[in-house]
Parts: C-alpha cells; sequence; structure tokens
C-alpha cells in the first residue's frame, strides 16, 4: 500500500481517542464515511509495529516480542470494534458496503502477521527456551497459546502454500460478510401484512408487537408478521389460520434460500470447498479436525459421541410428543399429518391441556425493566456489582441503554452498554461483544461491553414485555457480558470471553439458571400494572412445564449441530449442500414436523464468519458444565452461596483463557462432570 496516509491524524481520530465520559467513544463525531480512510492508517500502523518488532536485532524475550504483539495494533481494534458493533447492530448500504471490503483486507491483514516467518522465528525461540524463563502460569499459557495459533495459521508452511492460505483466508472473509448481508436483506424485506380479521388466536402483546411492525415498515393500522423470533414464534404458535402459519413458517425457513440475488448456497458450497482445502494445506483430516484442535473437544468423534446420545433420546421424546400433538390436530378436524408449521401451534394447546399454562401469561411478570432489574440484581448477590444508569450518554442508536459498572466499595469496574429492541438495521439473533477488553499488561484497559437483542418494540408508552424465553435470553447475554466486565487477567488475547468456543457458553448459561430461582421472582417477576408478585401457583406451573417441549427444542437444535459437523467432519466438501443437508436429516431420521433450528443458507453461527463452524454444538458441551455447575449452588441450598460465588468469579467469570478449561472448571467444581445433569436439567434423562 503507498504510504499516503503519513499525515492522517490516528491517534487522535475520535474512532480512536475515545473521549466521551467514561471512555466511551464519541458517537456523536463518528461518520459512516470516515471508516474507511481510518482503516487504511491503522492498518499501515500496526504492519509498521508488526515490522518493528520481527526487525528487532535484540534476541527475543517476553517483553520485546509477545508483550509488543498483544499491545501492538491498539488503533486497529478500536476503530475495528466500532465497525463491527455498528455493522450488526445498525447497519446501512455505506456500512454494508465497506464491510464487504473490509472483511477480506482484515483476513489478509492478519495472515499476513500469521505467517510472518521472521515474526514466527522469535516466537518459535521464546516457546523452545520457554522452561527456562521462569514464566508465571499465565504467560506461559499465552505463550503456548500464541505458538500453537501460529502454527494453525500456517508459519510453518512454504511460501506457495502461505500465498494460498492468505488468498482462501480473504476469500473466505468476503464470503462470509456476503452471507449475513444476505440473510438481513431476506428477514427485512419480508413480512406479511394482515387484517384485525386474520388474527385469530393470537394475544393481545404479539398483535400489539405486530401492529408496531407494520407502522415501521409504513403500513400504519396493519398488523405485520415479521422474520423476527420474537414476531415468528409466537405467531406460529398462536395463529388459528393454518394457511398463515404455513406461509410465515415458509418465509422463516427459507431465508436465504431463494434461488435470486440473495440465495445463499453458492456461498455455502464455496465456502465448504475452501474450508476443505485450507484443511488439507494445514495438515488436517477435515476442517471440523482443524478447528476442534483447541477445543474442549478437541476430536470430532468426541463431538459425536456426546450428540449421538442425546438425538437418540430427543427423537424418541418428540416421536411420543407427535402422537400427543397429532390426537389433538384430529381433535380440530385436521386429518392429514402435523406438518412443520402446525408443532408449536399444536404443542402450545397440548401445554395448555396438560398444565393449563400459557407462555403468554407470564409476559406481564417479565416487564423489561423487571428483568434487567433482576439480571443486575443477580449480579450485585453473586459478585457485588452495582449498576448506574448514565442516560446522558449517547451510543450508535438512541435505544441503547448505557450503565456504568461498579464493585462494592464503588471503585469503577467496567461500561456496559444494552441495545433491546428489533429494527430493520439490526441483524437477527442475540449476542454480546465488547468495544473494549480488560487487561493489566502494558498501561492495562478497563472493559465496555455490549448486549444487542431482538425484542419486539413495544408503541410508545407502553411497557415491553418478554416471554420466559425472551428472558432467559437476556440473562444468557448478560452472563457473556459478566464474562467479559469480570475479567481479570495480565494478557489481552485472554481476556473475557476469548476461550475455547465450547467452554464459552458456561457463563451465560449457567447465568440463565438463575432467572428462575425463588428469591429472584418474588422480588422481580411483578405484574408490570398491578406490582403483584406472580402467583405461586403460576410459578409451579411454569416449573411443571419446563422441559415439557424438550424433545421438540432438543431436535431441532441437535439437527442443526449434526448437520454443521457432517458438512465439516469431510475431507472433501459436497457439492450441492443443500441436497447433503436433505441426505444428513434423513440419514438421521430427522422427524418430518420438525425445522432445523437454523438451516444452513441462514446458519450465521456457521456460515457468516467462522466463529462457530464445526462449533454449533458448543452450546450442548457447555451445557454439560452449566447443569453441573448450578447443581453445586443447589447442593449448597443457597443459590447465592458467597463462597462458591466467589469461587465461581475467581475460577471461571474472572480467569477468561488464562489456562486450559478442565483445569479452570475443575478448581471451581473439584471434577468434571457427566452429561447426566445436562440430560436431567433437559428432561431427557
Ligand atoms: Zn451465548
Amino acid at each position: 500500500m503507498p504510504d499516503t496516509n503519513a499525515a492522517f491524524a490516528l491517534e487522535t481520530h475520535p474512532l480512536v481517542d475515545w473521549t466521551a465520559p467514561c471512555g466511551l467513544p464519541d458517537f456523536a463525531r463518528i461518520r459512516d464515511e470516515d471508516f474507511a480512510e481510518a482503516f487504511d492508517a491503522a492498518l499501515l500502523a500496526h504492519r509498521r509495529e508488526i515490522d518493528a518488532i520481527a526487525a528487532n536485532p535484540e534476541s527475543a524475550t517476553i517483553d520485546n516480542t509477545l508483550a509488543a504483539l498483544e499491545l501492538a495494533g491498539q488503533p486497529l481494534s478500536r476503530i475495528a470494534a466500532i465497525f463491527w458493533c455498528k455493522a450488526g447492530a445498525h447497519t446501512n448500504d455505506v456500512l454494508q458496503a465497506l464491510e464487504r471490503e473490509i472483511a477480506p483486507a482484515m483476513a489478509r491483514h492478519f495472515s499476513a502477521i500469521a505467517m510472518n516467518a521472521a515474526l514466527f522465528a522469535r516466537i518459535d525461540d521464546l516457546y523452545r527456551r520457554r522452561d527456562a524463563l521462569g514464566l508465571d502460569p499465565e504467560t506461559a499459557h499465552v505463550l503456548e497459546k500464541t505458538w500453537k495459533g501460529f502454527v494453525r495459521s500456517g508459519a510453518r508452511l512454504g511460501e506457495a502454500d502461505k500465498a494460498r492460505l492468505a488468498e482462501i483466508n480473504e476469500e473466505l472473509a468476503g464470503l462470509g460478510a456476503q452471507f449475513g448481508q444476505n440473510v438481513l436483506a431476506d428477514e427485512s424485506d419480508w413480512a406479511l401484512f394482515l387484517d384485525e380479521a386474520d388474527l385469530d388466536g393470537l394475544p393481545e402483546p404479539l398483535r400489539a408487537a405486530m401492529a408496531e411492525a407494520a407502522d415501521g415498515r409504513g403500513r400504519k393500522g396493519c398488523f405485520a408478521v415479521t422474520l423476527s423470533r420474537s414476531i415468528i414464534e409466537p405467531f406460529l404458535a398462536h395463529a388459528e389460520r393454518r394457511d398463515l402459519r404455513e406461509a410465515a413458517f415458509k418465509a422463516f425457513v427459507g431465508r436465504g434460500d431463494n434461488r435470486g440475488k440473495t440465495d445463499n448456497a453458492p456461498i455455502v458450497a464455496r465456502t465448504l470447498a475452501l474450508r476443505a482445502e485450507k484443511a488439507r494445506l494445514l495438515g488436517y483430516a477435515s476442517y471440523a479436525a482443524l478447528k476442534l484442535d483447541d477445543t474442549m473437544a478437541k476430536t470430532p468423534e468426541a463431538v459425536f459421541g456426546l450428540l449421538d446420545p442425546v438425538w437418540r433420546e430427543a427423537k424418541r421424546k418428540a416421536a411420543e410428543d407427535q402422537a400427543e400433538l397429532q390426537r389433538l390436530a384430529a381433535a380440530e378436524g385436521l386429518n392429514a399429518p402435523i406438518a412443520a408449521w402446525d408443532w408449536r401451534y399444536f404443542q402450545e394447546k397440548l401445554r395448555q391441556e396438560k398444565f393449563a399454562f400459557d407462555d403468554g401469561a407470564l409476559k406481564p411478570f417479565f416487564r423489561l425493566e423487571n428483568v434487567i432489574a433482576a439480571c443486575f440484581d443477580v449480579a450485585g448477590r453473586l459478585f457485588g456489582l452495582i449498576f448506574e444508569e448514565k442516560k446522558e450518554l449517547a451510543t450508535w442508536h438512541q435505544d441503547v441503554r448505557v450503565f456504568e459498572v461498579k464493585n462494592a466499595d464503588g471503585a469503577h469496574r467496567a461500561m456496559f452498554l444494552a441495545d433491546y429492541f428489533n429494527r430493520p438495521s439490526k441483524r437477527s439473533g442475540a449476542w454480546m461483544s465488547r468495544l473494549q477488553a480488560a487487561w493489566s499488561l502494558g498501561e492495562g484497559a478497563t472493559p465496555i461491553v455490549f448486549n444487542v437483542m431482538n425484542f419486539a418494540k413495544p408503541p410508545a408508552g407502553k411497557p415491553a414485555l418478554l416471554s420466559l424465553d425472551e428472558a432467559r435470553t437476556l440473562f444468557h447475554e448478560f452472563g457473556h457480558a459478566l464474562h467479559g466486565m469480570l475479567s481479570e487477567v495480565t494478557w489481552p488475547s485472554v481476556s473475557g470471553t476469548s476461550v475455547a468456543r465450547d467452554f464459552v457458553e458456561l457463563p451465560s448459561q449457567l447465568y440463565e439458571h438463575w432467572l428462575t430461582v425463588p428469591q429472584i421472582l418474588e422480588k422481580h417477576a411483578r405484574h408490570y400494572e398491578t406490582g403483584a408478585p406472580m402467583p405461586a401457583e403460576l410459578a409451579a406451573r411454569m416449573e411443571a412445564a419446563r422441559n415439557f417441549d424438550a424433545g421438540f427444542a432438543t431436535v431441532e437444535f441437535a439437527a442443526s449441530a449434526l448437520v454443521d459437523m457432517a458438512f465439516h467432519a469431510r475431507s472433501e466438501a459436497p457439492e450441492d449442500p443443500l441436497r447433503f443437508e436433505a441426505e444428513t436429516l434423513s440419514g438421521l431420521g430427522m422427524p418430518d414436523a420438525i425445522a432445523m433450528r437454523h438451516r444452513t443458507p441462514h446458519f450465521l453461527h456457521v456460515f457468516s464468519g467462522d466463529g462457530y463452524s464445526a462449533g454449533y454444538y458448543s452450546y450442548m458441551w457447555s451445557e454439560v458444565l452449566d447443569a453441573d455447575a448450578f447443581s453445586a449452588f443447589e447442593e449448597s441450598g443457597d443459590p447465592f452461596d458467597p463462597a462458591l460465588a466467589e469461587k465461581l468469579r475467581r475460577h471461571i467469570y474472572a480467569a477468561g483463557g488464562t489456562a486450559d478449561p478442565e483445569a479452570l472448571y475443575q478448581a471451581f467444581r473439584g471434577q468434571m462432570p457427566s452429561p447426566d445433569a445436562m440430560m436431567k436439567k433437559r428432561g431427557l434423562a
């Protein structure tokens, strides 16, 4: 790249120099047009830092090599953090066009670092001498992780293979960006506009959300079914019109699968072929073997060893449920086998019949404000955290809430930003990420983390009421946020959620358990109009119905996890991925009336980037841990047992990736769990 950016004032640019109160970026000074030039300058600056480390005439030391490498590129990290935040939570045409360029440029940049021979020679030198360096355990662990990361990224390949690998990484990054944009386009373009007369069976809060969604799309007075989970799932559970359920369901599972401009099938085929080639170049039997190398599971066989027995039990349970659903369908005059767009509807009826329990009956007790308060209360009881809202601080959208997080002694710990409501500029799903990680190396840094959700926005003046699932999602993402905010590590690369993929869902899934402990329900699950607590018999029915849909939920999850593994555990990519998906499901004996939770053409976890490829199983792997970890609190008889909470903080939430996950877990619990507690928690034992 020509050296034209020398005069660009990177250090004082608003994307890099975060001057708003509490260490936040001043979003009012950040313009979408500024990213391109800032990225160019920051990439150049980072490259120069790397070159200087690699060319250092002194022999390698931890300071002049490992620490210098870890602390290099901070302007780039800051610019990228804001960019990816906006690209996910509040995008537009300018950012989308830039994303398609930036993703490959970043891949090219980091490939060049990973394959920099002089730099690797210094890391390799340190690694060979590691036993003589007198390293503390965290530093020794970081050195080993760094060395392995270089090797896994191609540092030891010949020049021709390195060049090919860099090309592959760059192309994969572009494909991932396009995949995600296609799904977003299909989600924001599709809506089914209905009149009042079409709404039979729909509960009032859903009608209000659909009216708001229609209004947002310029059709005031109508009711819109959209592909946001907050609308489509309750719609499928309650809509009495079977033809409408069918139309909505087909649009939902057809995202990215349309033979048109936003068709993701060719992107998937190309992605899988490149991933298989990458694995071959790096000497692995499959892409799954490559991706699993630094996880707890370690091998595809271990993943199948977890999923296969779960799959058999889930299918058995789903088949039992299906017979009951068919009986209810017949009673309503449906004389055909129930279809995938019927399952949620009749399941809801069955829940009514068995437990006289309607998920909608809980919503008045799960007002968003109260669920947030419950979430903060748990963090206070377990970890002593205090949350103060900063209403005056603006971010990337006016809906985003900003909180300063303090320790029990009042000292600043972190910033927590939360973006709860669905909008067309936001990709679907729920996630946590960070603008700034926490570490103590060099000048150190305090964390700025954020949560993004897609709850339906209530009409002005009305409160947002959540379903039980949505309240769990809020707790889940907040658990990830705590992993970022409680982090106490020296090295940036092992901060917070920078841990093995199949360990990272432990802090989040574990946190979900506290939503329904009696102390929290009693205090926070209050009716939004009367303030009355949730009646004990409703809470009991909620508990009784907890695993009511275990068969369905586990089948839809495990089918996605198994298809993800089937794609990536082969040495050769399938030519026609959608046919392969169908054949894999048929080979597994997938029930016709249940769809994968994420079908391949919109499986963002696996194809919009590399995050969860050969990794969707991770949720269940972590669930084995979280079920067992919460039992520790149950066994103690106190869900807020102070001694246990302190162990949990120290070994799990604060520890990041400073040691092997098995060692961290055992330090908390004493031993590794078997899958039994997870099967029991899911109601499959
Ligand atoms: Zn998660």
